[in-house]
């Protein structure tokens, strides 16, 4: 079957799901997109991209549309919970040659994904069974319609029903924070990427651009609490530096807790996983956008060389696990100096906190 008649089903219309719909097209694909949530959706929020997400999406050629949006990011500046400064990393410098780091919308990232994807989703629409044979998965919908496919993709998110239907793997395991997310206009004028770490808890701004702030706060735990917008304000409140001006802008908050999904194989005959639904951290290091758009250019790379998707899809999981696995023992390794009293932590972060966190990204400067 030339590649391009592969019949090939996306499931989920996320960052991953539109990124490799993406990657599909540039090859030749025609690839179908199905998602459950229906086309208005979004409760916005905001998404910082590393460097590595900017070098995945030039493979899409998807960076040009980007690079307007939101906010290059040339610095962090990690502070203690009084606003005293810990230590800084140089994005420009860590990413040089790579891309840029940038904060942006997550809705105006979404929008330039589904352009890249041609756009054509069927939204409102879930997979009830997969049924796995030789050379082909037989699909039913939540709309009552049967299909055939030669590859089924399930970049359905951390909570993938895809991976449940394969055998793949259950639930996603709790990573152990609730996260406090808002958008803040007209806050107070914050130029970095700057971070105030407490003791299991930590508080993140950063510039998006035209007055915007995306703001970001955790604290260790696993129930979303009954009131978010009084929780945030009463954990944050004794912090110093830009807090209490960004606390007193915030009109609303988006609660979540983290998830950490780790398999021991991510497909089954003609069925992968990708994004989320094969490998979700807590977002401690930003990489999830980066390692679904990653996989997406790997998946379709791999697709168009081998004879046999099924070949591919073992290739696919054996050029992305090592990074992945990085950034899932790294998050781990940075989580754990949030239980380490700042009386301990902050020395050793104003010493040499610039050169730990650099290293914790040196895998992902290498292409994937
Ligand atoms: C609080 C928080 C903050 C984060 N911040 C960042 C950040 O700043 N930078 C960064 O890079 N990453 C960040 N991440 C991680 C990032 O959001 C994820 O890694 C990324 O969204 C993964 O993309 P995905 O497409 O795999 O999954 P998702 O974005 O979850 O998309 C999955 C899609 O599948 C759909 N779906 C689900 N089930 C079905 C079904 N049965 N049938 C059809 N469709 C289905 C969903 O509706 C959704 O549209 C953060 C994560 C969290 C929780």
């Amino acid at each position: 079957m030339p590649a391009s008649n592969l019949r090939i089903l996306v499931v989920g219309a996320g960052i991953a799901g539109l990124a490799v719909a993406r990657a599909l097209r540039l090859a030749g694909y025609r690839p179908e997109v199905t998602e459950k949530a229906p086309a208005a959706r979004f409760v916005d929020t905001g998404i910082y991209l590393p460097g590595n997400a900017a070098r995945a999406l030039r493979e899409l050629n998807l960076d040009g549309p980007v690079r307007p949006l939101g906010q290059a990011i040339h610095r962090q500046r990690f502070l203690d919970a009084a606003g005293g400064l810990l230590c800084e990393v140089d994005l420009v410098r860590l990413w040089a040659g790579v891309g840029e780091c940038r904060a942006l919308p997550r809705s105006e990232l979404h929008r330039v994904l589904l352009t890249g994807a041609g756009g054509e989703v069927r939204h409102g629409v879930e997979v009830r069974t997969l049924q796995l044979e030789q050379r082909a998965v037989t699909v039913t919908f939540s709309d009552g319609r049967i299909a055939e496919y030669d590859l089924v993709i399930g970049a359905d998110g951390r909570r993938s029903a895809i991976r449940a239907l394969a055998a793949l793997g259950g639930s996603a395991r709790p990573a152990g924070q609730i996260v406090y997310r808002s958008v803040v206009t007209g806050g107070p004028r914050i130029s970095d990427w700057t971070a105030l770490l407490g003791q299991r808890t930590g508080f993140l701004v950063m510039p998006m651009g035209t007055s915007r702030l995306y703001c970001y706060a955790d604290e260790a735990g696993t129930a979303p609490p009954r009131d978010p917008m009084a929780r945030l304000h009463e954990v944050f409140r004794g912090y110093g530096g830009p807090v209490p001006a960004v606390l007193a802008a915030l009109q609303s908050v988006q609660v979540e807790v983290t998830d950490e999904v780790d398999l021991g194989r991510w497909s089954r005959g003609r069925v992968v996983l990708i994004g989320d639904a094969a490998h979700a951290t807590a977002p401690t290091l930003s990489q999830g956008a980066a390692m679904a758009i990653e996989d997406a250019v790997v998946l379709a790379e791999t697709l168009g060389r081998a004879d046999d998707p099924c070949e591919a899809l073992i290739a696919y999981e054996n050029r992305r696990r090592p990074r992945v696995k990085w950034v899932l023992d790294r998050t781990r390794d940075r989580d754990r100096t949030r239980d380490v009293p700042p009386a301990l932590r902050d020395p050793l972060l104003r010493g040499r906190g610039g050169r730990i966190f650099q290293e914790h990204y040196r895998l992902l400067l290498d292409p994937a």
